[in-house]
């Protein structure tokens, strides 16, 4: 039989059950009666808001939050209290933390087609929505760097064609009326005059040629992806035979390492290696130029560092080597059209590396570049 004192044990027990189970749950919990009192919250509501489980007893909705908030509140109160289900996403102050962003869900209690009250459910989604929001930035970001990305190549592509075409054009035509000259006026000109024309012409081959590594500089594409395994070996040797004169008349040694294999485009990377070595042979002291090639592991992949005993780089130098055209000596002095190292850059970052160096002027220079590691 049940007694007034075994119902009130049963309610207790089934009240601590209902504790129990909300209590050990991360959602915070609570119930509100039509009247839009709290009648019951779980421990992690408590925490959240600072208020008791006994103290939120009888509370008006209205005096737990900001009227802002509970101006907020309100429509999707009515809707609940009209039996139907609401979500909506609210940013209430939490105790210590200040603004946080809640999801919010209110699910009716409906006894005898009359809502009774009803669960509030709150879940703070403030990390999740920052971290999507920076994800959301990054994306944003990247999409900014290719558009731009894209917009530069284009530049180039254009930049490249207009080297090709429409430079190149006027300044054939100086060299044809200069040789016309030469060839039909040259016998009536004076020493003077003859020397300018051999001037002019030498100006507008160097420009031809500066206008030919230009486009080279602008045709190197970044493949998507390298999906070539290079042997960096037979990279360093093409790159010996084709430097061949150079090494034999300037009785240059290339001491190289094992080298591994790598992930890349071997064209390129043949590239890197002859403008490299081809500028330690060219930049020598009076000392026969002896330069090694070595290799270690690296986070990122490989390490490589070509190293000469040549007239080294001042260090305020540092960076305008790299830059397109920038040189360091005159074109008597050491001919070249000072693009070599921003091919040598463009290669590596094209690879997804760096290429820098150390120098200084009594021991010669070494230029460093990562690699990444061929794909497993
Ligand atoms: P270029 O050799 O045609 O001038 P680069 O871009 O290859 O063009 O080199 C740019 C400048 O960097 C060179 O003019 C030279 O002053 C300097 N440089 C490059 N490599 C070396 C080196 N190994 N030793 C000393 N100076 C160098």
């Amino acid at each position: 039989m049940i007694t007034p004192n075994s119902l009130e044990k049963i309610v207790q027990e089934s009240r601590d059950r209902l504790h129990l189970i909300t209590d050990s749950l991360p959602v915070l919990i609570a119930y509100v009666d039509n009247k839009q009192r709290y009648v019951f919250c779980n421990a992690a509501y408590h925490d959240w808001f600072g208020v008791s489980v006994k103290e939120i007893q009888g509370v008006r909705m209205s005096e737990m939050f900001d009227e802002h908030s509970y101006r907020i509140m309100q429509p999707y109160i009515e809707s609940v209290l009209e039996g139907e289900r609401v979500d909506f996403e609210i940013q209430l102050d939490h105790r210590k933390d200040g603004p946080r962003i809640n999801h919010t869900t209110l699910i009716p209690h409906i006894s005898e087609n009359e809502t009774v009250g009803f669960c509030v459910l709150l879940m703070d989604i403030t990390d999740t929505r920052t971290a999507e929001a920076l994800e959301e930035e990054r994306a944003r970001i990247l999409a900014r760097t290719l558009e731009k990305a894209e917009i530069s190549n284009r530049e180039l592509d254009q930049f490249a064609s207009v080297c090709s075409h429409d430079l190149q054009q006027p300044l054939r035509a100086v060299k044809g009326f200069t040789d016309l000259l030469m060839k039909n006026y040259g016998s009536t000109l004076n020493e003077k005059g003859r020397m300018y024309c051999e001037q002019i012409l030498d100006g507008t081959k160097r420009m031809q040629t500066m206008i030919n590594s230009l486009l080279d500089y602008a045709r190197l594409e970044a493949p998507d992806t390298f999906r070539e395994t290079v042997n960096m070996e037979n990279v360093v040797k093409q790159a010996i035979e084709n430097l061949g004169p150079a090494i034999s008349a300037n009785k240059a040694t290339i001491a190289c390492q094992a080298l591994p294999e790598i992930e890349g485009d071997e064209m390129q990377l043949i590239r890197l290696i002859q403008n490299l070595l081809d500028n330690a042979i060219k930049y020598r002291r009076d000392a026969r130029p002896e330069i090694s090639i070595n290799v270690k592991r690296h986070e990122k992949g490989w390490l490589f560092g070509v190293r000469d005993n040549g007239i080294g780089i001042a260090s305020e130098y540092a960076e305008r080597i790299f830059d397109i055209f920038g040189r360091l000596h005159s074109a008597r002095k050491y001919p070249g059209t000072g693009i070599g190292l921003s091919v040598c850059r463009k290669i590596v970052e094209n690879h997804g590396g760096r290429l820098w160096h150390e120098s200084n002027r009594e021991d010669g220079s070494t230029f460093y570049f990562i690699l990444p590691d061929k794909h497993p």
